[in-house]
């Protein structure tokens, strides 16, 4: 199909003179954005999207958000919209389309990924827990770890150990997991903002029915590999307009503060200021040309990582001179440090606990070092990382 940008905002003019967000629930007025194609452009028709290209997304969220609909955001469901929808698309069945993709998109479910465990976070491949056929099904032990919104979740998407006796990367199978199956428990780990938005996972016996399972068995590597994939564009990408996202706290504090500062430090912050300012918009640019260079368009592909590592290494930067302008009052964390479990994601909504959380930044989603790896090897062209156990069946790779 072929649509013009105008085009392309006057379905979203439509859709906002007919479902008005601002006396519609979220659940309706995101279910009629789904129908109407504008969720997710870059997916087919019918499931979300026109079959466009990524970029066009940008067309339809500057809209959305000069009508300051009130919940466009991927915030609503950062781990179901960003990586959860694209996997299902890819490998789910017409069946599992029609059961999630929409309510991923509404934010109605909740998605977590079940990745890392305590012992394989950057080296996820390596993971023991381990699924044992039992029929139809499959029987799941092992513990999760870092889990990002497990306990507001309704599913999740599990990378397990189906044959231990394959190599480490040919051994795994990808479920999607009903978070309220019996044997799953979430626990909360509390973080250095006080926040609890990471739990651990423990599954004891939990039982899934094949079915459930998204790509072929022992293939879970591939699924992985999507996921993570589109996880470092919706990290690194996100669509906020000109001088939005982390760089206006900066830019707020600044105005509020400059004029109390003396001249050497006014001239000394406000050229860092400028100079991140800059580099935000260098992003904003970036993750735009990202998406139209994607893989066919439509797919996300290694170089997502270059979004990925460039926001996570700002962001700490940001937050680092919100501290600076602060003086002494920067040390203190005006909360303190309550233990709360939000229902929301990322409350952190003052300048010291958005400094304590950028902290995870270059950690989430795979290190910079590992993002460093990726482009090196899948964008660069470079020599790879030293692998010795690549090729060594799992059971026998010492632990
Ligand atoms: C805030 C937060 C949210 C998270 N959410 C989730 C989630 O929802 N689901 C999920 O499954 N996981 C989640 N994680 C886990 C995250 O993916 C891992 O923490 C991350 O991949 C790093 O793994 P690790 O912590 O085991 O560190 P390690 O892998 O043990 O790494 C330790 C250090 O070694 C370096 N290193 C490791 N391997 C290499 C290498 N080959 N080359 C160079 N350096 C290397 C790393 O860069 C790092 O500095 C989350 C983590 C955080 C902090």
């Amino acid at each position: 199909m072929t649509i013009t940008d105008d085009e392309l905002r006057e379905r979203v003019k439509t859709l906002l003179k007919e479902v008005d967000p601002h006396s519609t629930d979220q659940f309706t007025f995101r279910g009629a954005q789904f129908d109407a194609g504008l969720a997710m452009v870059y997916f087919p028709e019918g499931k979300g999207g026109l079959g466009l290209g990524r970029g066009k997304q940008t067309v339809i969220d500057e809209v959305l958000r000069e009508a300051k609909v009130p919940y466009h955001d991927l915030m609503i469901n950062p781990i179901g919209i960003g990586m959860g929808a694209p996997v299902v698309l890819q490998y789910g069945t017409e069946e599992m389309h029609d059961k999630h993709l929409k309510k991923i998109f509404t934010g109605e479910d909740i998605w977590c990924q079940l990745f890392s465990e305590p012992t394989h976070g950057s080296d996820v491949a390596g993971i023991p827990s381990r699924a044992m056929r039992d029929g139809d099904e499959w029987i799941v032990n092992g513990q999760k770890v870092w889990t990002t919104l497990a306990h507001t979740s309704n599913y999740g998407m599990l990378l397990t150990r189906t044959n231990p006796d394959a190599p480490k990367h040919k051994g795994l199978s990808y479920f999607v997991l009903d978070m309220h199956a019996p044997g799953v428990e979430v626990r909360p780990l509390f973080q250095i903002t006080g926040e609890a938005e990471f739990n651990e996972v423990f599954m004891t016996d939990v039982r899934i029915n094949d079915d459930q399972r998204l790509g072929g068995e022992g293939d879970g590597w591939m699924v992985a590999i999507t996921t993570l994939m589109n996880e470092r564009v919706a990290l690194g990408g996100g669509s906020s307009g000109r001088g939005g996202g982390p760089i206006r706290f900066l830019t707020n504090l600044w105005n509020k503060t400059k004029d109390d500062l003396d001249p050497v430090t006014r001239q000394t912050i406000g050229d860092k200021v400028a100079r991140l300012w800059a580099e935000a918009e260098v992003l904003r640019w970036t993750n735009q040309r990202l998406k139209v260079v994607s893989k066919a368009n439509r797919e996300a592909g290694p170089i997502g990582s270059v979004g990925k590592l460039m926001s996570a290494e700002m962001n700490q930067r940001i937050f680092e001179i919100c501290l600076d302008l602060q003086g002494a009052n920067g040390m203190l964390h005006e909360s303190g440090y309550p233990m709360v479990r939000s229902e929301e994601v990322m409350g952190a909504t003052n300048y010291s606990g958005q400094f304590l959380r950028s902290r995870a930044n270059t950690i989430e989603g795979g290190t910079s070092e590992i993002m460093r790896n990726i482009l090196g090897e899948r964008v660069l062209g470079l020599p790879g990382d030293v692998r010795v156990d690549k090729e060594v069946p799992w059971s026998e790779i010492p632990k």
